[in-house]
């Protein structure tokens, strides 16, 4: 069964996000970009799926500009076989990439699609959901367990109220949550034989999907900033507070 990985190249988690001036969008000049967190686990999910012998192969997509094939590499230094990337500079909405990773998943003949629950760039949560509904598969989302055995896919899922078990007919997506693993560091070996892992350059015509955006981004603007605290002297004088100025109580 072959595994397809879809990976996003976002701004690193650890840098904090400043808003254009221009409210046009984030600032991503020079500022340091990495392996979206959800499909690092992704990765490493498929990459375990292949040493258990599950998994026959592991191939990871990523659309976007050039500085993709970076975020494509740090995968093949993960453990994963060989990369497809798709060229692409202009924003990329949801519906846009899941025709994209349809297109792949099909050329492909995928078993299993991993995508992240979100890219935690946009929030948007949907393009698993969408290629699921594109391919006619079924989905399981927000995964923290996968079992594959018997043609069929056991996925617990992390729900509001706790753990929800689904088992899916393969083909299916799952897309991953926090708690499904914790990805490995890529080992110096491990990076050198990525360099000579295949990376194919498929481009959105050769799949034969119009990316073109659908939606327009009205304004983007920074969440208002912390107003400073203040120092109570008793509890009397804190529910005082409580109650009369924030009125929470
Ligand atoms: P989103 O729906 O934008 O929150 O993204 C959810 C997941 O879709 C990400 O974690 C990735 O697995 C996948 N994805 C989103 N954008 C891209 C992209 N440009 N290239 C490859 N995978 C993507």
């Amino acid at each position: 069964m072959k595994v397809l990985v879809a990976i996003k190249r976002v701004i690193d988690a650890n840098v904090k996000v400043r808003v254009r001036q221009d409210g046009s969008g984030v600032e991503t000049t020079n500022v340091k970009m990495a392996m979206n967190p959800f499909c690092e686990i992704a990765v490493e999910e498929a990459v375990r799926l292949r040493e258990a012998g599950t998994a026959t192969e592991v191939i990871v997509v990523s659309a976007g500009p050039q500085a993709a094939q970076e975020t494509i590499r740090t995968a093949l230094a993960m453990g994963a076989d060989r990369g497809i990337h798709i060229p692409g500079d202009g924003p990329l909405e949801p519906l846009a990439v899941a025709k994209l990773l349809r297109a792949v998943a099909e050329r492909e003949d995928a078993g299993l699609v991993l995508l992240g629950k979100q890219a935690i760039d946009d929030d948007c949560n949907q393009t698993g959901q969408m290629l699921a509904a594109l391919l006619g598969w079924p989905q399981g989302t927000f995964a923290s367990k996968i079992e594959i055995a018997d043609g069929r896919a056991k996925v617990t899922r992390e729900v509001d109220g706790g753990l929800e078990t689904v088992s899916l007919a393969l083909p299916c997506v799952v897309t991953t949550d926090l708690r499904l693993n914790e990805p490995r560091y890529a080992s110096l070996p491990n990076i050198m034989k990525a360099k000579k892992k295949p990376i194919d350059a498929l481009s959105a015509s050769d799949l034969g999907v119009d990316t073109a955006p659908r939606l327009r981004v009205l304004g983007v603007a920074e969440p208002p900033g912390r107003t400073a605290g203040v120092k109570v002297e008793t509890a009397a004088e804190l529910v005082d507070k409580l109650r009369n100025v924030a009125g929470v109580i």
